[in-house]
């Protein structure tokens, strides 16, 4: 059994074609969890919404499921279809543990869709497809926010029917690049088939199949992977290099291993030599509660895995989104500024020859 403690709350992607639903599934996905409410309240990170388990099992309605489960919640990336998502990686991985794949079930599969299967493929991360906008289909009778099997034996066979043929043709362009795929509910092995849920961002059908599958798959596949070091240097990804007015330039980044303290030496990558400062201040975002006051972040002295933060730092202009940034000390930082321009130069040979 691996030991809770140490668990850290696995990070999710959402990744799909422009307009099939990636930021309406997200708000969705907040949106019930703030609902939900009692359980314990959803935590907004800076570029990130962490939903804890306990909320996930509450919307799934069947609490005896939070036994199963060891890891603390899920972490989704607010920002879907980023560039550092999509093509950048992280310790030769891709920066998502999981990912949630959109498809607009009208309209199939378009070139960055088959993208995003392929990169999902090439770094191995677990992922469901979802097959959106169910709710669009002629004569769809929506029952709001329900599980979607619950919703589709309510519907008149014809609109059953329809769903399947083009629930059929989903599965069929995802086996034409190479993956085996059914729908999640009749899957007994999630290793070797995809799992493929209809869903409907608007009306919420679907959405609780959806964040189980991927509690599944986080329990099943990546219980290694989510071990850390509470005490250990920070590891971390960059999402985004922004100007604040007050700040200068500031880093968005999702830490995902270890601790970042304020005063801390941080080695970041960047297009030519890696960038070596200290970090000056780590923002989060401030509580709705105090939402009156004028200041957008609070400042605190450390933080620990997993969690979206921004942090503030002299020399932070040309900083590179989807690079890799890390806490050295006297004894590791030569090493770390190695390895961090090696990780830079292998992405960009990558992303170059991926066109
Ligand atoms: P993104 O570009 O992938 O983030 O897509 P958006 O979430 O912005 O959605 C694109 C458009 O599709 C918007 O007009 C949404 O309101 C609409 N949309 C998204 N999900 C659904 C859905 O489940 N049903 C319907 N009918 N429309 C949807």
């Amino acid at each position: 059994m691996v030991d809770k403690k140490n668990l850290r709350t696995p990070i999710v992607s959402v990744m799909g074609h422009v307009d099939h639903g990636k930021t309406t599934l997200l708000d969705k996905i907040r949106g019930s969890s703030v609902a939900a409410g009692e359980a314990g309240a959803i935590t907004q990170h800076i570029g990130a919404t962490e939903v804890p388990i306990d909320v996930i099992v509450e919307k799934c309605g069947n609490p005896s499921l939070r036994e199963r489960f060891v890891v603390p919640g899920l972490l989704f990336i607010d920002t879907p279809g980023h560039h550092a998502f999509t093509s950048l990686r992280s310790r030769g991985g891709a920066l998502a543990d999981l990912a949630i794949v959109v498809v607009d079930i009208n309209e199939g599969f378009k070139p960055q869709t088959i993208e995003s299967l392929q990169i999902l493929k090439r770094f191995k991360t677990p992922f469901v497809v979802v097959a959106n906008k169910i709710d669009r289909i002629h004569g769809w009778n929506p029952v709001p926010n329900a599980s979607f099997l619950v919703s589709y034996n309510k519907q008149a066979e014809h609109v059953q029917q329809y769903l399947d043929n083009k629930f059929y043709e989903v599965i069929g362009e995802l086996f034409n690049i190479g993956f085996n795929a059914d729908r999640y509910d009749r899957i007994k092995d999630f290793q070797h088939t995809i799992g493929v849920i209809p869903i409907s961002g608007h009306t919420g059908e679907g959405i609780s199949d959806v964040l189980m599958v991927l509690l599944g798959l986080a329990q099943k596949f990546l219980e290694a992977n989510l071990q850390y070091d509470a005490s250990g240097p920070g590891v971390a990804t960059v999402l985004e290099v922004k100007e604040e007015r007050g700040l200068g330039t500031t880093v968005d980044l999702i830490l995902y291993d270890g601790m970042l303290q304020k005063g801390d030496t941080i080695v970041l990558g960047s297009l030519g030599e890696p960038i070596q400062t200290k970090v000056r201040a780590i923002l989060k975002p401030r509580p709705l509660s105090e939402i009156k006051s004028e200041e957008k972040f609070q400042q605190v002295d450390k933080v620990i895995a997993a969690v979206g933060i921004k942090i503030s730092a002299p020399n932070l202009d040309g900083a590179l989104a989807g690079t890799p940034l890390r806490v050295a000390t006297a004894e590791t930082i030569d090493k770390i500024v190695k390895d961090i321009k090696q990780e830079v130069d292998a992405v960009h040979i990558d992303t170059d020859t991926m066109g």
